[in-house]
């Protein structure tokens, strides 16, 4: 069985603890408008490598791993589309290293497609892009309704959760929507941390260089300002969910 894969870092430090190898995964349902990795769309491209070959190239790297607290992460793209393949590579992962495991998904599947990875999974983080469904098909292309149910089945499941918002002006900021968003992350019981990301416009240049128009020409990157607001509007949510 082989993978199909973007890309991969093997010094990654925002994809969850400590430092880790990051496995950026082929292939994506969502077509995010503010995506920075455009390029990781296409199902049936990227390079083919089997697990065995994926661990030859995290084995050089793991004592910065194990001693820094981190792991390995997989991302994409959407790596829950190849969820049987990395199931494997995770199990292994954990059978030769004790390797702490995350995905990070936008939740765009079926609970029972991605069991088996869970069962190997120490954390996942879950984007959850916009919470108005009727907007979240506007910026995606996909409604929100399944990534909702994949929230709700790891908190079910009681499967450690990082959220994951970004903050794009125009698009996902409506204070409405972020207090709405507030009240679904506190109805999980399973959220130990939110990550509020600020827009930002550094894939602008993959899309470029693929002949693609950016379809946020015109959208700025949020203030600071904007930003606390903003996570205070989640939190208030939060807070009116606990009441
Ligand atoms: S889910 Fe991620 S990879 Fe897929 S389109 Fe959105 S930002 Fe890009």
């Amino acid at each position: 069985m082989k993978g199909r894969i973007h890309s991969f870092d093997t010094f990654g430090t925002v994809d969850g603890p400590g430092i880790r190898f990051v496995l950026f995964m082929q292939g994506c349902a969502l077509q995010c408008k503010y995506c920075h990795n455009p390029d990781s769309w296409e199902m049936n491209t990227g390079r083919q490598m089997d697990v065995e070959e994926i661990l030859d190239e995290i084995k050089p790297y793991l004592a910065y791993y194990q001693r820094s607290g981190g792991g390995i992460t997989v991302t994409g793209g959407e790596p829950t589309l190849q969820a049987p393949f990395l199931a494997r590579l995770f199990a292994e992962c954990k059978r030769r290293w004790g390797l702490h495991t995350v995905l990070d998904t936008n939740g765009f599947c079926e609970p029972s497609h991605a069991q088996e990875l869970l069962n190997v999974t120490d954390l996942v983080l879950l984007d959850l892009k916009q919470i108005n469904s009727a907007k979240h098909v506007a910026l995606t292309a996909q409604p929100n309704d399944r990534i909702k149910r994949f929230a709700e089945h790891l908190s079910e499941i009681d499967k450690p959760v990082w959220i994951r918002h970004v903050l794009v002006p125009g698009w996902t900021d409506d204070y409405m929507d972020l207090i709405e968003l507030g009240k679904f992350i506190g109805s999980l019981r399973n959220v130990s941390k939110l990550e509020l990301l600020p827009y930002h416009r550094m894939g602008v240049y993959k899309w470029q260089q693929m002949g693609k128009v950016y379809p946020l020409e015109q959208c700025p990157t949020p203030t600071n300002q904007e930003v606390i607001r903003a996570r205070y509007m989640i939190d208030m949510g939060i807070l009116a969910n606990g009441d």
